[in-house]
């Protein structure tokens, strides 16, 4: 037997109060008890995205919620800017363009940030944008943008801001009300330690206005409507009644640490694991500000970083994530998302040292550790 560690950037580990909350029997949705839940649901949301405004939940994957977001606030032909480096980014372009909207694409390498001077530039360049479309934390390529910079800029040029944090929430600072945000996107499955399976969408004050003049077809992504009945502790549609049950505890975990806490604890995790890896002489791929939910590694020379993924999974029992799209093969990415703490860190650096020797790459063993460890014990 070897004992199973999932180390990926989603999803992530439950914790155990979290799967035992889902584990009771199924409430009915229409319920006085059902509905006790979810007030407090909506009420914790609200202090997790640091807003005064509703906080959605659908039934989804994140990138329902994504698209949750382009039917709500676009109309047929509208011009539209989708930032993107790297393949999440780029997921904003490919709905968008799905609907048939006028993509004006600002793109940085993988790797790297768009700057929101760069987006200051494209937005001169290109008049009439009604929504700019980002990513938080990029997660096939750990990187975190300034999504606060972004919101100024794009509101000098009258534009809306709309955040996929799918991977940020709950890991990086992230204040919706006071930054500016107007759209905020998440999933269940990373920060929020749930299972897959729950898109959380939050609409500002600015959002919500423009939702109401929005013409794109939808019928199950009625954000209006769902937001008259949501506002009654019901929904639309039979809701995922056990992941809600489910969040309802992990909010009040997150809640119990304190949001200071949990984004604290998850930079100090990621600071542990750049450490580790480059006391390996490993290369990091974010060449600008690197995510607290991932870090994405440089395979080194000569080695695929698809057998480095292989390696955790058949000798260790452990997942991490590869490479996306044309990283694959070059990086791996060891996430420190949601329910993690320092000895998972540990146990990923451990595992890395034992594969890199396995493929005969000079290994001083315990050489990240100390590095992580130090991180560890130098901030307690
Ligand atoms: N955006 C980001 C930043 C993500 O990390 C992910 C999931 N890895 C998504 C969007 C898509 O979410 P889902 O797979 O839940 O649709």
């Amino acid at each position: 037997m070897k004992k199973y560690h999932l180390m990926a950037p989603g999803p992530t580990p439950v914790p155990p109060s979290v799967l035992q909350a889902m584990a009771q029997p199924i409430l009915h949705h229409r319920t006085p008890e059902f509905e006790a839940i979810f007030a407090e649901v909506r009420k914790d949301l609200r202090t997790l995205f640091q807003t005064n405004s509703d906080v959605l939940l659908l039934a989804a994957s994140g990138t329902g919620g994504m698209e949750a977001a382009v039917v709500n606030l676009c109309s047929p032909g509208e011009r539209v800017l989708a930032i993107a480096a790297g393949k999440f980014g780029e997921r904003w372009g490919g709905i968008c363009r799905a609907f048939g909207l006028d993509v004006v694409a600002q793109k940085a390498p993988y790797g790297h940030a768009v700057t929101p001077e760069a987006l200051e530039e494209t937005l001169r360049a290109h008049p009439g944008v009604r929504s700019i479309f980002c990513t938080h934390s990029e997660t096939s390529t750990g990187v975190l943008m300034d999504i606060k910079g972004f919101a100024e800029v794009a509101h000098r040029h009258e534009a809306l801001l709309v955040v996929d944090a799918v991977s940020s929430l709950a890991a990086a600072e992230l204040l919706m009300d006071t930054w500016g945000l107007d759209v905020v996107v998440t999933g269940s499955q990373k920060g929020l330690m749930l299972p897959p399976g729950l898109a959380l969408v939050g609409l500002g004050p600015r959002g919500w206005e423009r939702a109401k003049e929005a013409r794109l077809p939808k019928y199950y992504w009625n954000l209006l409507e769902e937001r008259k009945i949501q506002a009654k502790n019901q929904v639309l549609y039979t809701p995922a009644v056990s992941l809600v049950v489910g969040l309802r505890e992990a909010l009040r975990l997150l809640l119990a640490e304190g949001l200071t806490n949990v984004i604290r604890r998850h930079d100090r995790l990621a600071r542990a694991t750049r450490a580790g890896a480059e006391a390996l002489g490993l290369e990091l791929f974010a060449k600008a500000t690197p995510s607290p939910a991932v870090t994405a590694i440089c395979a080194p020379p000569g080695i695929d970083g698809e057998a480095i993924v292989a390696a955790y999974s058949q000798a260790h029992n452990i997942t991490i994530a590869g490479g996306q799209g044309e990283m694959k093969g070059k990086i791996f990415r060891l996430a420190h998302l949601g329910y993690v703490g320092d000895f998972d860190i540990l146990t990923g650096l451990a595992a890395l040292e034992m594969i890199l020797k396995g493929f005969g790459v000079p290994v001083d063993l315990g050489a990240a550790l100390r590095a992580a460890e130090k991180v560890f014990a130098d901030e307690r």
